[in-house]
């Protein structure tokens, strides 16, 4: 990774990028590029010898015209307000280019997990709940999970506003446990809809997916569900990486197995039907046809993507090019499925888990994943005519020209108070 660009600054180029393809007054843009609000709290947290520490956390509530605010709590040494203030602007035109009624919001707490036991991260996780109490809430702020973030602390920040309001109202969260007001398929949401969109850019650019060769870097909770169903699509998975480096196998290897010695063992490399370790950058640069990026922001900046040899990136991570990686594979013509498209499914079952949660009336499995793929492939379909109408090059600015303009016609029928 990089490490030296700006997320938020990354964010601003792409709306302004999308900018001069929409009919929006300048005020409107430039207030599209700027969160509401951003909390900043110091959470006191005491340890298991006795001695307590101190953890910064943030909460960036970006745009409420569609809706609630809605976006995850990421769990990281590298969060930063604007980190925060970045994700939480993508989470608005997220939910915008789905067209699901919320606006965007996320949150992070600077800590590194593997550092904290269980009980440790259970008094951050309610110190930030508790924090957190007056901004959220089923019709204000919905939070979910995201990097190093999963089920067990929805379930605690769930009964900790539970407890502190004196209700219940499991839609406050979502990506919960299913015993706990959790959805069928939200667990493997993210990686699906990077599935169905890599199948439909696939079919777009008249490629056969079942021939594909495929690479994903992060091997977590996106990626490494991108490549169980794109390996049941009928690609082969060839190479995959995660912190502990990469691996390699031309033939393709079983990405359940892979999973299964990467749960065992801490980490993918290692695994016995990887006949080569390759660095996480190399697993970007082989020769495949698709590379997944399932890691962090700033996997690929402008020297990596010269390099790059796939035809299709979809990006299961949130902002994982640069602004110049997107503009050197643009110019060389790699089609890139936008993030904010990409990874939608997460947001999209998160929806669903929300509408369960207001009904008290839970879906199957089987309704979760047709409705999940209806909204996606509806979703590409507006993507790929907004490609054809501006005649734009780029994947990405069309996501945007479609999510802005949403955003924009639902605050200016609105009109401004104060
Ligand atoms: P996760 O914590 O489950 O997995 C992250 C993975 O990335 C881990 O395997 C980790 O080892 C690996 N990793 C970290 N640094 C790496 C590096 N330098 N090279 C290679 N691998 C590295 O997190 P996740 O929930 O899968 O999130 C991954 C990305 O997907 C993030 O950008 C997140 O914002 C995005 N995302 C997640 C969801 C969701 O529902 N989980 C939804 C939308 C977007």
């Amino acid at each position: 990774m990089t490490g030296e660009t700006n997320p938020f600054e990354s964010l601003q180029s792409q709306i302004d990028d999308a900018a001069g393809h929409l009919d929006v007054g300048e005020g409107v843009i430039e207030r599209l590029k700027h969160p509401e609000r951003v909390l900043e709290t110091t959470l006191t947290v005491e340890l298991d010898d006795g001695s307590t520490e101190l953890f910064t956390a943030f909460r960036s509530q970006f745009n409420g015209d569609r809706g609630p605010y809605k976006g995850g709590i990421r769990y990281h040494p590298d969060v930063s307000r604007d980190e925060v203030k970045a994700l939480s602007g993508w989470m608005v035109y997220k939910c915008a280019v789905v067209g699901i009624p919320y606006g965007g919001g996320k949150g992070g707490i600077v800590i590194d997990p593997d550092d904290y036991s269980a009980a440790e991260l259970e008094r951050v996780t309610r110190a930030f709940a508790t924090e957190l109490r007056p901004f959220i809430g089923v019709d204000k702020d919905i939070p979910a999970p995201d990097v190093n973030t999963g089920q067990r602390e929805m379930n605690w920040i769930k009964d900790t506003y539970e407890t502190l309001e004196n209700t219940t109202e499991p839609g406050v969260i979502t990506g919960k446990n299913i015993s706990s007001g959790g959805s069928e398929g939200r667990v493997e949401a993210t990686g699906r809809s990077t599935a169905i969109t890599s199948r439909e850019a696939f079919d777009y650019l008249g490629m056969d997916l079942s021939e594909a060769t495929v690479a994903v870097q992060g091997y977590g909770n996106a990626g490494w569900n991108a490549a169980k169903l794109l390996e049941e699509m009928g690609a082969t998975i060839v190479a995959a990486s995660d912190s502990s480096g990469g691996i390699y196998n031309p033939d393709g290897f079983d990405p359940i197995a892979a999973k299964a010695y990467k749960n065992e063992t801490g980490q993918l490399v290692g695994y016995e039907e990887s006949t080569e370790r390759l660095t996480t950058e190399e697993v970007l640069t082989l020769d495949v046809d698709l590379v997944i990026p399932a890691a962090l922001e700033n996997a690929i900046d402008g020297e990596l993507a010269e390099a790059v040899e796939a035809d299709v990136i979809a990006e299961a991570a949130n902002g994982p090019l640069t602004p110049r990686a997107d503009d050197v594979l643009t110019e060389r013509g790699v089609f890139v499925v936008p993030d904010i498209l990409a990874n939608a499914g997460g947001v999209t079952v998160s929806y669903f888990e929300w509408v369960q949660n207001r009904q008290r009336f839970y879906w199957s499995e089987q309704r979760v994943n047709e409705e999940l793929e209806a909204i996606i492939v509806d979703a590409f379909d507006a993507l790929v005519e907004t490609i054809d109408e501006h005649d734009l090059d780029s994947a990405r600015t069309a996501a945007y020209v479609v999510a802005l303009q949403r955003v924009a016609d639902a605050y200016e029928e609105a009109g401004s108070f104060p």
